[in-house]
């Protein structure tokens, strides 16, 4: 049909014009009445991939990200990644909904067969599926924490290396997190959730910091795709985290020292290391 039909008269002619909005952009009004671009859907942000089982063999899909359309954003202070619109750590592990092996992307093919024999001994020959092998269109906060748990789980049962430990226990805090601040702090339903999504982040970033000190001085780098620098800053906001000066202030004087740091890491370690001084300066107070 077209809509503007009768306007011939007037010597203008619009065709095919039965969409009129269809390359505006969605727009939506807020409470306060000002017009906002609508978020795009998560959905928009995902793909399909199909997997092959590195334990079982069978093949199973997943979503995973369209690297290109994500924009990212400045990460935290303790370099967790973030960009608009979506939790990409959430799409960051790829679970078996057959036998349960879970690990994350970049470790689940990497398994040997003394591996393979150990994942299936002691996770898949007890591994009861939940009866939902579709997979979901998002992957929700509680499935990601879900998997990531499971991931560990993984990781000890395959006795993965310590750095790999770590990593699954850091991404795991990473994303309780992003559940904390997911839910709004405004509704008193969340009170109870966000609590604990705090206590728990706490542990598993204790784990973390635990085993990541113990990789640096066990392992070779690159270590869990980090290099030495991006290694020591880590270590380095996480000890203030743990207000572990002394660790933090080591990392940073590398970190200063090193010819391959790049100009914006030498700056955040600077950053880092007045913020060190600071809190000092406060705790004796
Ligand atoms: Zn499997």
């Amino acid at each position: 049909m077209n809509l503007f039909a009768g306007l011939e008269k007037f010597g203008l002619k619009a065709e095919d014009t039965t969409n009129l909005f269809a390359e505006e952009k969605k727009t939506v009004v807020t409470e306060e009445g000002e017009k906002k671009e609508a978020a795009p859907e998560e959905e928009s942000f995902l793909l399909d991939k199909t997997i092959r089982c590195a334990v079982c063999d069978q093949v199973f899909k997943t979503k995973m990200i369209k690297n290109g359309r994500v924009k990212r954003m400045e990460p935290d202070a303790d370099l967790r990644p973030r960009f608009e619109y979506i939790d990409t750590l959430k799409y960051n592990v790829v679970s078996c909904p057959f036998c349960g092996y879970t690990a994350i992307s970049r470790y689940f093919d990497h398994l040997s067969s003394l591996q393979v024999k150990m994942v299936k001994e002691q996770v898949c020959a007890n591994f009861k599926a939940d009866g939902t092998s579709s997979e979901a269109a998002i992957v929700d906060y509680d499935t990601a924490i879900e998997r990531y748990k499971l991931a560990l789980f993984c990781t000890i049962a395959k006795k993965g290396k310590t750095s790999e430990k770590a990593y699954v226990c850091l991404n795991l805090a990473w994303v309780l997190r992003g559940k904390y601040e997911s839910l709004d702090p405004a509704d008193p339903a969340n009170e109870a959730v966000r609590k604990e999504c705090k206590e728990q982040e706490e542990i598993f970033y204790q784990q973390a910091y635990e085993g990541l000190n113990k990789a640096m001085s066990t392992e070779s780098y690159p270590i869990c795709g980090m290099d030495e620098c991006t290694m020591d800053y880590l270590i380095a906001t996480m000890s203030v985290h743990f207000r572990k000066f002394d660790v933090a202030s080591k990392c940073i004087a590398r970190i200063q020292q090193s010819p391959s740091a790049s100009k914006k890491m030498k700056e955040r370690a600077f950053d880092l290391k007045n913020q060190i001084v600071e809190e000092i300066k406060k705790s004796k107070q």
